[in-house]
């Protein structure tokens, strides 16, 4: 899938309305010191689903909405919007009936993230998923923060290995792992309960 256009409307530094066409030949983004350049690249992570408000510099995920200047008061919402070209049809099942995918997400002052895929509300894991499987997502080790070469030389085997297994598409098989393991870790305890009903009713 490939990223045609990012929309940022509210978006730390970025409180108008923006529209950024990615298109072919695009390699780099230049501007002063300040003027958003890493800004930008948080949008896309966070529209893919970035839960880590660390990821996005800051303290909480509100932190993500324009704080407002001098001139300008603090906007009460932030949202990004990514569309991706599905036209070879390399989403997976459940987003694969349309050549574009227009995934939104919007954070409201006290109310939390909302998703939307195609105008339909999604819940973030779904999004998370979408871009998983597609090995890209906002752990991506195609989107490169400052800093992070010099973590990765000092990274355990371990860390390294995650950036593999990344880039080799399998991050959201173990996403889904993950989560079988929790449903029979819960079943598991449904059924001691089960048990020691039974035997209070023996
Ligand atoms: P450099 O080249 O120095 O790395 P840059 O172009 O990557 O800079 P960013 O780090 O993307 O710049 O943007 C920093 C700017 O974004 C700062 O001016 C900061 O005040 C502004 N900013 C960050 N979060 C918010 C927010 N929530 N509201 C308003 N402005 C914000």
């Amino acid at each position: 899938m490939r990223f045609a256009r990012l929309r940022l409307n509210g978006f730390k530094s970025f409180v108008d309305p923006t529209d950024l066409v990615i298109s072919d030949g695009l390699t780099g983004v230049v501007g002063p010191n300040g003027c958003g350049k890493s800004n930008l690249l948080e949008a896309l992570r966070w529209v893919m689903g970035e839960n880590r408000a660390s990821a996005m510099r800051g303290g909480g995920m509100e932190d993500v909405i324009f704080a407002g200047a001098a001139t300008r008061p603090a906007r009460n919402f932030a949202e990004v919007a990514l569309t991706l070209d599905n036209s070879e049809r390399l989403a997976p099942s459940g987003f694969n009936d349309s050549d574009i995918l227009d995934v939104v997400r919007r954070i409201t002052r006290d109310a939390g993230s909302a998703y939307k895929v195609n105008g339909k509300d999604v819940r973030a894991r779904d999004v998370q998923m979408l871009f998983a499987d597609a090995s890209t997502g906002a752990h991506s080790p195609a989107l490169v923060r400052q800093g992070q070469i010099a973590e990765l030389i000092n990274a355990k085997p371990k860390s390294r290995r995650r950036i593999l297994e990344e880039a080799a598409g399998i991050s959201g098989l173990y996403q889904r792992r993950h989560e079988a393991e929790l449903k029979l870790k819960g079943t598991e305890t449904n059924l001691t309960r089960v048990d020691d009903v039974i035997e209070g009713l023996a």
